[in-house]
């Protein structure tokens, strides 16, 4: 088909769904991807073992936010079949409901069900990379990577005709009417079109978090311990969470920041790693050796970060049949769960737009316009809570004391979230809408009945029980004598 041939640089979450919305738009559609294809001993029970080495933070923990659930169930209703069928599963926001309260309450006539996926993300890309396999949705390379583009033009708009590819046996060029990079945050493209003349503008922020995350897979027999609230505990230094996944599979995940004196570095060694979730009560039930067993080592991720980037300079395109998906466009700290929701229905945006404007230049502005319309005000929002987290972090950790202002609205998150949330599940749906991308992060804040109801949870009359488990924890002075022993 004239005009429609697109190639994707690289076959992982947001190349893979790219690929499903540009064959349905009636694109020619091939996939670059550099890691070699599972073999077939890697099946959705072993997905840990796929070697994923250009995109290692696969083996890390994944929250499959409710928006993404419901799009892949409106856009791919086949592909979520073949998720359930490999053990991935839903679970609802009622089956988040403190035990005491779930028996009576009833959702508002009409809500909108709020469920997530709950899998491993080497899952949920095996399955999506054997459906997009099985269909001949693209031509997939794989063991192959784009070395290059072919660029024509030496001042913007410089413009993309297709890339250069070394398969190991050697190079060759591959013509494209689209390129389309989704090769993840370590891009080097961005820096190749601005050495061709584009001038390709990053919006930065680094976020200071790391990851801590170990594999566990449940023992014969047991069931994941109940839950109840959001999957994790939030405290100023620290954020704890056991995240159950696919075919008994689940992944403990400890969040500090790098500028940490005591926590960072430390609370990656093994021992302290699992001291301190035998001791925080959230988490203590899920590594109970009765329960569960490890599976993998402590493994640590540090690169989180925020990305804006935009092809646009004073409003005009600087590169024409290029298009930067997924991570490579926009992305947020990752403890925000955002990326394979931004990436999956970012690249059904781009494929849309693709499909109905012809005009290179227009297909830039709409596109990114359409991005900024659908995820901007969400990326300001967690922008915004990502620093009110560090300042949480800063005071801590003794670092610095807060402002008034900050301690203020620093009790107020620890009450609407270890408390309120808990103990009101009229609030914890109104929260969880936002938490799982279904809503605006700061919707609740604009609901005056939210508050309402926040101000009531403060009130004497509910049983501590009932959320005292998030108000548990090892305190620093506790976490330093474990770390010097
Ligand atoms: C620690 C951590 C936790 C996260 N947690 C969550 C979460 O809870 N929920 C969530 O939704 N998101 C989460 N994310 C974000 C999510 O993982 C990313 O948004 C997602 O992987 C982006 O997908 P992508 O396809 O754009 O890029 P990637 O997954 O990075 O894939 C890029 C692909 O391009 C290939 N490639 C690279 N260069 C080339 C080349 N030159 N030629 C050919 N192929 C190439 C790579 O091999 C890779 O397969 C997390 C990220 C991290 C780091």
């Amino acid at each position: 088909m004239n005009g429609r041939k697109v190639v994707i640089i690289g076959g992982s979450i947001t190349g893979l769904t790219g690929a499903l919305a540009l064959k349905a738009q009636g694109f020619d559609v091939t996939i670059v991807e550099r890691d070699r294809s599972p073999g077939d001993s890697v099946q959705p029970a072993t997905s840990n073992t796929w070697t994923r080495r250009g995109a290692l933070h696969a083996l890390q923990p994944h929250v499959l936010t409710a928006r993404l659930r419901n799009k892949l169930h409106e856009w791919y209703p086949e592909l979520v079949e073949d998720l359930l069928d490999a053990g991935a599963w839903e679970q609802s926001f009622e089956d988040t409901i403190h035990p005491d309260l779930a028996p009576g309450y009833h959702a508002p006539p009409g809500a909108e069900p709020i469920s997530v996926l709950m899998s491993r993300r080497t899952t949920l890309e095996l399955v999506m990379r054997r459906h997009v396999e099985r269909r001949g949705v693209a031509t997939f390379l794989a063991g192959t990577r784009v070395t290059s583009l072919l660029i024509e033009g030496d001042e913007a708009p410089i413009a993309a005709r297709g890339v250069r590819i070394d398969d190991g046996e050697g190079e060759r060029d591959l013509s494209a009417d689209v390129v389309i990079d989704a090769s993840g945050r370590t891009t080097k493209f961005a820096n190749a079109l601005r050495t061709a003349g584009a001038v390709i503008t990053d919006e930065y922020h680094a976020s200071n978090t790391v990851y801590y995350a170990r594999h566990y897979r449940l023992k014969p027999g047991k069931t994941f311990p109940s839950t109840y609230g959001l999957p994790g505990v939030m405290f100023g230094d620290m954020v704890f969470a056991a995240l159950p996944a696919d075919n008994g599979a689940m992944i403990v995940t400890l969040a500090v920041f790098k500028d940490d004196p005591l926590l960072y570095e430390a609370a990656g060694r093994l021992e302290v790693f699992e001291e301190i979730a035998r001791r925080t009560p959230r988490v203590a039930a899920w590594v109970d050796p009765s329960v569960s067993e490890p599976t993998s080592a402590v493994m640590s991720w540090a690169n989180m970060d925020f990305l804006w980037r935009t092809t646009l300079a004073d409003g005009a395109p600087q590169v024409l049949g290029f298009f930067f998906a997924g991570d490579t466009t926009l992305r947020s700290n990752p403890k925000y769960g955002r990326g394979c929701t931004c990436g999956t229905i970012g690249s059904h945006i781009l494929a849309e737009t693709l499909a109905s404007v012809s005009d290179p230049a227009k297909r830039a502005l709409r596109y990114e316009a359409a991005l900024r319309e659908t995820f901007r005000r969400e990326w300001e929002d967690l922008l915004a809570v990502d620093r009110r987290d560090y300042a949480r972090f800063e005071a801590a950790a003794g670092i610095r004391p807060m402002s008034f202002g900050e301690a203020l609205q620093s009790r107020l998150q620890d009450h609407v979230l270890r408390r309120a949330m808990v103990i009101d599940p009229h609030v914890q749906r109104k929260i969880m809408k936002g938490f799982f991308g279904l809503e605006d992060a700061s919707a609740w804040t604009k609901d005056p009945v939210t508050w309402l109801r926040i101000a009531a949870a403060a009130l004497p009359i509910h049983g501590k029980d009932m959320f005292k488990e998030f108000t548990m924890r090892p305190s620093r002075q506790e976490m330093q004598t474990l770390i010097e022993r």
